[in-house]
């Protein structure tokens, strides 16, 4: 399949071909077409899958190009309005426009907060017909009186579910509420909880639904992998998994401002160079600690999952979750942001103790075990004290002595040197079978 076969112009093929896009990926593929007829939409959308091409190519070619001529009322009236969670998505977003828009006279404008908004008004007065924008910030043009959303065309709500779980569920409502009847509405979300159905029922009409194959999600591309880790080890095991394999982009994800300002001080103090970006960071240290990660001047950027929404890097190779992330789906948002368009990367997780139940959810949620491998001087020794809980319900549910409960433990997380069924032992043993752990 090719891009000819989606009846996209000539002028925006060429721009593709400029950026060696020769083969359209699932989501584009199943989107553009009913973009290009102006259907509304609903569509499981991960980063990494090419949706922001999915929606911004159809946009293009539906606007028509007289709204940015500054005539007359016109030049202040945004064509198309893209919400997203956070402002590097935003941003992202509006790169993108720029980029695939190069033969278009379209003008894009990315309104996000923690900046003044005098440099986005005149943006949006020098003829802007595309606004994305965070939710918030949107808002605060529309009461500033420097945003206009009478004459929106098309609405896109991008990574809604997030929206949603940010707490912004309110400002959409409230921009929704002010946008013509009339109108071209798509929502895209990796998840569908309630209320991202009873939204997107409200808000859509008559949608045509996208699912893109779980197995083609951007965990196709990955390479998952898991080294289970003694929770206090898993700061040494990080450098020592960065200086001793030479790895030199490597995006680190972790739960807390906290622990990522901590992470960074840990890999400084092992000479590997490393900036943190989480909400505590101004926008303008974000944005150049991206710059700088990008450029490979930094080698480890340590994120939060926030902050790291809207990272886009062409072939990262190296993604690791430094802790398992509070939602399980941020783990697919997380390894998404390698392996991305076609290209193969590696997810590894640091799993201690009191992850392995979280992971085993992880797993289910993928449909996919992740491969365990192991690094030499960092053995992992679970302590049975930490699943004595388990242990007591295995023991109640399997009526066996508490021997055999901690066996089951063991096995259950995950242990090698489980004696059950000595089947490990025994692969162990027998070098010439390959083993399906991998060794750093
Ligand atoms: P997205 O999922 O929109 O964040 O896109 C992920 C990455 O894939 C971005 O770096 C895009 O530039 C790139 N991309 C999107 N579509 C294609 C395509 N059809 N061929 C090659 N790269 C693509």
């Amino acid at each position: 399949m090719s891009f000819k076969t989606l009846n996209l112009s000539p002028k925006l093929l060429t721009t593709l071909e400029k950026l060696d896009y020769t083969t359209p990926t699932e989501i584009q593929v199943k989107s553009i077409p009913l973009l290009l007829q102006r259907k509304d939409i609903l569509a499981t959308s991960q980063t990494g899958t090419g949706k922001t091409a999915a929606f911004t190519l159809p946009l293009l070619e539906n606007l028509t190009e007289e709204h940015t001529k500054k005539t007359g009322d016109e030049r202040y009236k945004i064509k198309a309005l893209i919400l997203a969670p956070t402002r590097e998505l935003v941003i992202q977003i509006h790169n993108k426009i720029e980029e695939y828009g190069k033969a278009f006279t379209h003008k894009s404008v990315a309104l996000y907060g923690g900046v003044k908004l005098g440099s986005q008004v005149s943006a949006i007065r020098s003829g802007a017909n595309i606004a994305v924008g965070t939710t918030a910030r949107v808002l605060e043009h529309v009461k500033n009186g420097s945003l206009n959303l009478e004459e929106v065309e098309v609405i896109i709500l991008d990574e809604a579910d997030k929206m949603l779980e940010m707490g912004f569920i309110d400002d959409i409502r409230k921009i929704i509420a002010l946008l013509p009847a009339q109108r071209h509405s798509l929502m895209f979300s990796a998840t569908f909880p309630k209320p991202i159905l009873s939204l997107a029922k409200s808000f859509l009409k008559h949608p045509i639904t996208i699912e893109i194959d779980k197995e083609n999600l951007s965990t196709k591309q990955v390479r998952q992998l898991v080294n289970y880790v003694n929770e206090e080890e898993k700061m040494p095991l990080l450098s020592a998994l960065i200086s001793n394999n030479d790895w030199h982009q490597v995006l680190v994800f972790t739960n807390t401002k906290i622990q990522a300002d901590k992470i960074v001080e840990h890999l400084k103090s092992n000479t590997i160079k490393a900036q943190a970006i989480h909400g505590d960071k101004t926008q303008g240290m974000r944005m150049s600690a991206l710059k700088d990660f990008k450029a490979k001047e930094v080698r480890v950027l340590v994120a939060t999952d926030v902050a790291a929404r809207g990272i886009d890097i062409i072939n990262l190779p190296h993604v690791i979750n430094f802790e398992l992330p509070l939602q399980n789906e941020d783990y697919i948002h997380r390894i998404g942001r390698t392996g991305r368009a076609g290209q193969e990367g590696e997810a590894l997780s640091l799993v201690c103790e009191k992850e392995v139940a979280q992971l085993k959810e992880i797993e289910e949620l993928i449909n996919k075990k992740l491969e365990a491998v192991t690094t030499d001087n960092f053995e992992f020794t679970p302590h049975i004290t930490l699943t004595n809980r388990k242990t007591k319900k295995l023991k109640k549910r399997e009526g066996v002595n508490l021997k055999r409960a901690k066996e089951l433990a063991e096995k259950m997380l995950g242990n090698e040197k489980s004696p059950q069924k000595g089947r490990q032992t025994k692969k162990k043993n027998n070098k010439e079978k390959p083993s399906n752990k991998r060794h750093f």
